[in-house]
């Protein structure tokens, strides 16, 4: 199945809305998108269930 979502997320760095594409096919993923307005690493944990989309963005440099 594929079921791509856009989702509108504010980077953790620079405070602009991104519009990132997720694919709701896997359940669980997590995986680090640069931010396009200021190019820094965030790191995405997004988990799809029954049409729900929870998707949690934080920055890679945290501890
Ligand atoms: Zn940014």
């Amino acid at each position: 199945m594929n079921e791509l979502r856009e989702i509108l997320i504010g980077c953790p760095y620079c405070g602009e809305n991104v519009e990132i594409t997720v694919d709701c096919s896997v359940e669980r993923q997590e995986y680090i998108e640069d931010c396009f307005v200021c190019c820094r690493p965030m790191t995405l944990s997004i988990i799809c269930d029954a049409g729900e989309v929870d998707l949690q963005v934080r920055r890679d440099d945290e501890c």
